[in-house]
């Protein structure tokens, strides 16, 4: 298990910038990049220059980290994306943002998208009162994500949810703290999405 988490730290540092993938520990002075901001390994604090191949990869593995998608979905999204209407780039990360895990993540529900994947892995959601325990399961509008009534004692949801409070939700959904749930008024737009991801990086890297 430390073994797992602190892969997750070495992502970070591989891409030279915070993902935030273990919750509160990324907000405080033991976060790994604050303590050595260079590439894991031998080498890392020789940080060479970056092809242009080299910077869409970089790009496309940064975004799969933050959503803790492999390899195989992430091309399976970017397919999707490109047989939406629109901007592929901006599908990709609307798909990206519908996935469950990371709506209960966004409401507040985790302090991490590992976290929300977790507890919708554990059977502890469910979308319109039905259990949905997949994490990729994409998300609608109009769509309601609750806590399961049998789930609603959980002491780590509930610090959670306490903790986040004040953690703003996107204006693409609603959460409702009596309710333990949050609604999903409409999908992301691209203004929706804080993440400093440049996505047209990752298109031309799938388009070559
Ligand atoms: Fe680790 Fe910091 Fe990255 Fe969080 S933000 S996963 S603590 S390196």
């Amino acid at each position: 298990m430390a073994r797992y988490k602190d892969e997750q730290c070495r992502r970070c540092r591989r891409e030279g910038q915070k993902l935030f993938l273990k919750g509160s520990r990324c907000y405080t002075d033991k976060c790994s990049i604050s303590r050595r901001n260079y590439a894991p390994g031998q080498h890392g604090q020789k940080r060479a220059k970056l092809s242009e191949y080299g910077t869409q990869l970089r790009e496309k593995q940064k975004t799969k980290a933050y959503y803790g998608v492999g390899e195989k979905q992430f091309r399976k999204y970017f397919e999707m994306a490109s047989n939406k209407k629109g901007v592929t780039g901006e599908n990709l990360l609307q798909i990206l943002e519908s996935r469950l895990d990371n709506v209960v993540y966004r409401l507040g529900f985790g302090t991490s998208r590992a976290q929300a994947r977790q507890f919708v892995n554990h059977g502890q959601f469910e979308v319109n009162g039905k259990k949905v325990d997949i994490p990729s399961y994409l998300v609608k509008a109009g769509d309601v994500v609750t806590v399961r009534e049998s789930k609603k004692d959980n002491v780590t949801l509930k610090i959670n949810v306490e903790e986040n409070s004040a953690r703003p939700v996107p204006a693409w959904l609603e959460r409702n703290d009596a309710e333990l749930s949050g609604k999903v008024i409409r999908l992301s737009t691209r203004e929706d999405i804080d993440l400093p991801i440049e996505e047209h990086l990752i298109v031309e890297l799938y388009s070559k």
